[in-house]
């Protein structure tokens, strides 16, 4: 665009030639696997780990969230004018508050709750499954609200994880959906690159992949709708940084680590020098089974050791939030710096 031209606005063609450039650098879940997957490795993660009672709940939340991604559900899409309308201001076009769940998503969380329930034993587990089907709607979206904003202040840190199971759902079965409805227009680049293209969540974690396309490719993987997009290696995924990046794992030698531990490698924390943050990179050519999830939460030790040395947290995990109470207008700046 020249100086002396006014505004323009990209046809429709120029921006699915955009997108089409640019799919490569996206990979969406595979519906039929992304939980039944994570359960299998919280499974397999938990024998033997401190941690065991804790990973085989979220291994029952996360075979609850593929039985119920997979129940028949109507569910409302953008329409082509909002999508076009967040491609053409470089923004994730179903972005909380941009895009909100409206009520469809607490039926997704009254099905997990149902099928939780139907397996807890007596118990605290059993109460906070209890209470959430009780709790009004109007509780149950404030609760929402805030975890999707990252408000920790009147968050119940009991629920937030069944919450955010429930969120994850419902946004993992709407962006698929709408990039079936959508294929060349939905989903491409946004101006911001450490936020999900599509729902304009933080990452978990990152992966390095493997596979003849994409060998030793690294993708952050969206904490909500789970969604991967492109990263290059060796890259600050929060400010972008590439010159002062180092890793740091859990050596065999602590007395923390556990037994069931990826093999050298497999799960690292990226930290950045620059910004002082930090992301885990889970290595499939390690271990080809590891998930980002699933391999984060096994691994809360390295989270304790790079915090010791100062570096703060950038991946988001609803299944163990972490972080103080924070400032509202704080909170939301951090979250939607993507965002319209
Ligand atoms: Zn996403
Ligand atoms: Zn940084």
């Amino acid at each position: 665009m020249t100086s002396s031209s006014p505004v323009q606005f990209l046809s429709p063609e120029e921006i699915a030639t955009r997108k089409s450039e640019e799919a490569a650098h996206l990979k969406f879940a595979d519906l039929a696997f992304v939980f039944r997957d994570r359960a299998l490795r919280l499974r397999q993660l938990a024998a033997a780990h401190p941690m065991r009672d804790y990973l085989i709940f979220t291994a029952d939340v996360a075979d609850a969230q593929h039985t119920v991604l997979a129940a028949p559900r109507t569910v409302r899409l953008p329409s082509q004018e909002f999508l076009g309308e967040a491609a053409r201001s470089g923004v994730a076009p179903l972005a909380f508050p941009h895009w909100s769940p409206g009520e469809e998503w607490r039926e997704d969380l009254r099905d997990l709750l149902t099928r939780l329930l139907a397996q807890a034993g007596q118990g605290p587990a059993r109460e906070v499954l209890v209470g959430l089907q009780v709790a009004s709607a109007e509780q149950l979206d404030q609760q929402a609200e805030r975890l999707l904003a990252g408000i920790m202040l009147g968050l119940d840190m009991a629920t937030a994880p069944l919450i955010g199971a429930a969120l994850q759902v419902y946004w993992t079965r709407l962006v698929a959906r709408t990039q079936a409805a959508f294929p060349d227009l939905a989903f491409g680049p946004i101006d911001n690159a450490r936020v999900c293209p599509c729902c304009g969540s933080q990452p978990v974690a990152s992966v390095a992949r493997i596979g003849n396309d994409e060998a030793g490719s690294r993708y952050l993987h969206c904490a909500l709708c789970q969604t991967e997009w492109h990263m290059v290696r060796i890259k600050c995924s929060h400010c972008e940084s590439t010159t002062d990046i180092t890793y740091q794992e859990l050596e065999s030698t602590d007395d923390a680590f556990p037994a069931t531990m990826a093999p050298k490698g497999a799960v690292r924390a990226e930290c950045c020098g620059e910004c002082g943050h930090y992301l885990k990179i889970v290595d499939m050519g390690k271990d080809a089974h590891v998930d980002p999830v699933a391999d984060d939460l096994a691994t809360v030790t390295l989270d304790l050791l790079v915090s010791e040395v100062g570096q703060v947290r950038h991946g988001l995990n609803y299944m163990l939030l972490w972080g103080e109470p924070t400032d509202e207008s704080q909170a939301l700046e951090h979250r939607h710096a993507g965002a319209p």
